[in-house]
């Protein structure tokens, strides 16, 4: 297992807690991007596409606090956006801490190294670094030639500095699966505790729209990397939504299962959509009409959606929702190498990566920071 018991135990206790409270509906992860500013310009992402006016304006770690402590979800995930570019993002990793949440702060890890000194070592702050294959790969997929080095060398630092390190990857049309299994060896050697993969969703806002993955195509693919797993490979993800993203399994999406929280306020119905926003986490329960979304409510949004903000919880909900989830789970984790000589063949099957037909773009993203002097290391480290 890659999350430490602890994690795990908390999040056990905390799911059949609000069962047994008879909850119909409640949040796992709080999704909270306290800006949208970012040093990278992603063709895939749907994010920093937002004016120069939205750019600028971050939350404050007040913000933060009452919209963790609304959700009161045990576990905070801290997308973007890049949140190193926020001036107070060490307070607000620091305030969630001390709450005892569970913090994935998720970076491009460009300033990590630099940035590492503004936080401490805990069982509760992991750094999820987005990196999105091997070095090639991941330079195309950022358009930023050099990105997967400098992020290795964060992690790296970050890792010998006592800190969890986790991945995130993204997975697009064109991916190639004999890479992305290598790529997990590279990651395992490195030392991250554990590796996320989820497919990309069709984000109305980000430039390229021609490499989304369709579900037929997303299992496939995930059938090609995920069967046959080396013993050396940890996950950070349930186990449930790993055979959901291989085909074997079925869940219905649970668009409240990961709410996001931005300079908006709470974003209706989900991460990736943006149907409205409420003020309080209550409103956004209280007032979406959840029958509108997922797959099978047939909005053309959702068609294709497998992501993980979406059917992570799903999952999670799964296991500790009877005695079945448990055990199936628990056969999930222990046997988990999934011997299927079906997709040995597919990791024989020709690819044609999209950078072979479409050239590395670089895109120099223009990012204001707001500068401050960090009087706490005691030399005046601007930041
Ligand atoms: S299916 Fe995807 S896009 Fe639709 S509500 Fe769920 S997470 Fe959001």
């Amino acid at each position: 297992m890659a999350v430490p018991v602890s994690q795990a135990w908390t999040v056990a206790t905390y799911v059949i807690g609000q069962k047994l409270k008879g909850r119909k509906r409640f949040p796992l992860v709080t999704m909270l991007e306290p800006l949208f500013r970012c040093n990278l310009a992603c063709a895939g992402c749907g994010k920093i596409q937002y004016p120069a006016h939205i750019l600028k304006q971050e939350l404050t770690p007040e913000e933060c606090f009452k919209a963790v402590e609304e959700a009161g979800t045990p576990m905070v995930s801290i997308p973007g956006g890049e949140p190193l570019l926020h001036p107070r993002i060490d307070e607000i990793v620091a305030g969630l801490v001390a709450r005892k949440k569970y913090v994935y702060m998720c970076t491009n890890a460009l300033l990590l190294k630099e940035k590492l000194h503004l936080f401490k070592p805990s069982k509760y702050l992991s750094f999820s670094v987005h990196l999105d294959g091997q070095r090639e790969h991941h330079d195309f997929s950022v358009c930023r030639e050099g990105g997967y080095d400098i992020a290795v060398e964060g992690i790296k630092a970050a890792i010998a500095a006592g800190f969890r390190v986790t991945t995130n990857t993204t997975l697009f049309d064109g991916a190639d699966p004999n890479s992305v299994r290598a790529f997990f060896d590279e990651l395992m050697e490195i030392g991250v505790e554990g590796v996320m993969v989820a497919p990309g969703y069709t984000y109305e806002k980000a430039p390229d729209q021609k490499h989304f993955l369709g579900r037929a195509r997303s299992r496939r693919l995930f059938r090609a990397i995920l069967s046959n797993r080396k013993k050396s490979w940890k996950f950070n993800a349930s186990p449930m939504y790993m055979e959901f993203l291989m085909g074997k399994r079925e869940f219905t999406c649970t668009p409240w299962g990961m709410p996001a929280y931005s300079v908006f306020g709470w974003q209706k119905p989900c991460y990736l959509l943006q149907d409205g926003y409420a003020d309080t986490f209550k409103e956004l329960i209280d007032t979406t009409d959840w029958s509108n979304y997922g797959t099978e409510s047939g909005n053309p949004k959702c068609a294709n959606c497998m992501v993980h903000s979406g059917y992570e919880a799903s999952g999670v909900y799964y296991t500790f929702g009877s005695l079945r989830g448990l055990l199936e789970t628990a056969m999930a984790t222990f046997f988990d190498t999934y011997q299927d000589r079906g997709a040995l063949d597919l990791l024989n099957e020709p690819v044609k990566p999209m950078h072979s037909f479409n050239p590395l773009i670089q895109i120099e993203a223009t990012v204001q920071t707001t500068a401050r002097i960090d009087t706490r290391v005691g030399e005046g480290t601007t930041v």
